[in-house]
């Protein structure tokens, strides 16, 4: 991508234009391709982030416009994503041990499924499908796991009416521009009585009211970003019941944990790096839950 930006003002999910400014930090002349990968380093320039004073959603607005974006899905690759391949499939397993609590064999899709570790974990269950936008993460899925992935869009995979058990979003939902159609789609293909879990920010978590504007989850790829209250809301709107929300934890080598440090003060970075050199513990698991993600399991109704 080397054109320059154009910025569109968008409406808030509601359709209110009575907006808050929270934060702002503008983005870069040019978004590249890097900025719509998951392991990306660029957490400042946001852009601006405004909730809306009608239903208290919060979302960017202006943002660059759906072609640009949808371009750079399509062409980002992210060859970094595999180097925590261990724990990747850890964290697919956290994911599947809570949908088995509802659901455990059928068809389950992963919308946004990347290079397709959460879909090898859920084969041995359940018959899976992914669809990915990134050409690169898609043909890595197919590659590395022999899985079926879409390269494209839920819109545009073709996947007839009522077909799936499950349909699974992780850090996904965050990223569209319209959440709501998404979510249209995804209730299209489930059967009746059919799954939806997700994970995505949670932005009315203690740490993002803390850390306000250096917060983790405000990134140049995140349109949306939900609290509780307003994800469940929308969540009934399109018809679904919630029927677990809860914080979400991840599991990450140390070494991974601290990498992740990158925005806060380099002295906390330095202290943490240290220690864990001294400890040698760089590849040690562990299991953090900050308390800012959510999980959520809907039903179809
Ligand atoms: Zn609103």
């Amino acid at each position: 991508m080397s054109d320059d930006m154009k910025l569109v003002e968008v409406d808030c999910l509601c359709g209110s234009r009575d907006l808050k400014v929270l934060y702002e930090r503008p983005y870069p002349r040019v978004l590249t391709e890097v900025d719509f990968n998951a392991t990306t380093d660029r957490f400042d320039a946001y852009g601006r982030i405004v909730r809306c004073r009608e239903c208290g959603h919060v979302f960017t607005s202006p943002r660059p416009e759906p072609e640009l974006i949808a371009r750079g899905y399509a062409e980002s690759a992210d060859p970094d994503y595999s180097q925590e391949a261990p724990s990747r499939a850890i964290n697919a397993h956290l994911c599947l041990a809570t949908i088995r609590g509802f659901v455990s064999s059928g068809r389950l899709l992963e919308v946004g499924c990347s290079a397709g570790y959460f879909l090898n974990a859920a084969r041995a269950d359940f018959s899976v499908t992914g669809v990915e936008p990134s050409r690169w993460a898609a043909a890595e899925a197919s590659r590395k796991f022999g899985v079926p992935v879409h390269a494209g869009s839920l819109a545009d995979a073709g996947f007839a009416a009522e077909t799936f058990d499950v349909a699974a979003m992780v850090d996904v939902i965050e990223h569209l521009a319209d959440p709501g159609a998404l979510l249209d789609q995804c209730r299209g293909v489930l059967k009746p009585g059919g799954f939806l879990y997700l994970v995505t920010p949670d932005i009315g978590s203690l740490s993002a009211r803390i850390l306000r504007g250096s917060w983790w989850g405000l990134r140049p790829a995140h349109l949306h970003y939900f609290t509780k209250a307003t994800l469940t809301s929308l969540l009934e709107k399109k018809g679904f019941e919630t029927r677990l929300c809860r914080s979400y934890g991840r599991m990450f080598t140390l070494d991974y944990w601290s990498s992740r440090l990158k925005n806060y003060p380099p002295l906390l970075r330095s202290f943490v790096e240290k220690s864990i050199g001294v400890l040698r513990v760089r590849d040690k698991f562990v299991y953090i839950n900050t308390r800012d993600s959510l999980e959520v399991v809907a039903q179809k109704i």
